[in-house]
């Protein structure tokens, strides 16, 4: 006990540093997407989260744009509760046979104009997971996609000018 209190007082963190701060680019990029949610939609972007199967990183990436370094509230763009309140769904993950359901009547329960944006390399066909008993496939298998990005998983920066995209580029 005393060796591991003494090796935990002179070992540096094993921890990674965190990546540094690019706070310009990142207030421009916020604030792009914001314009375009208020141009596109004549207010700001609400997003709802949908985990339909991960292995939870992607959602650390999102969950990540709310934390103090990202703080992307303060842009305006906003992850809501539930889908009756929500223009753009994330769905990360393969999904799962014990999720295809709720994604679909997720998917059915979000009012139009709405776009699917799927998060990850998993929710494009399956990723790592293809092929498993317990997978039905990517997100596209059981409702329409608008946008996939990806990685394994994508960043907060990818995952944003990804929300860009989105809002510039579909009709
Ligand atoms: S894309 Fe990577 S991080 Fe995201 S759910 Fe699949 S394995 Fe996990």
């Amino acid at each position: 006990m005393r060796r591991t209190l003494f090796e935990s007082l002179v070992q540096s963190p094993l921890t990674e540093p965190p990546p540094q701060a690019d706070e310009g680019a990142l207030a421009e990029l916020a604030a792009s997407v914001e314009r375009a949610a208020r141009r596109r939609l004549g207010r700001s972007l609400s997003i709802r989260e949908v985990d339909a199967g991960s292995c939870n990183g992607c959602e650390l990436e999102i969950h990540a744009l709310n934390n103090a370094f990202y703080d992307l509230e303060r842009f305006g763009l906003r992850f809501v509760a539930s889908p009756r309140h929500a223009d753009v769904l994330m769905v990360t993950g393969p999904v799962t046979k014990n999720m295809r359901e709720a994604l679909q009547r997720t998917y059915d329960a979000t009012p139009d104009p709405k776009w699917v944006v799927a998060v990850g390399d998993c929710a494009v066909d399956g990723g790592i997971f293809s092929g498993s008993y317990a997978v039905v496939g990517g997100v596209q298998a059981v409702v329409p996609v608008d946008l996939h990005i990806r990685g394994c998983p994508p960043s907060p920066i990818q995952l944003l000018k990804g929300l860009l995209a989105l809002l510039e580029h579909t009709a």
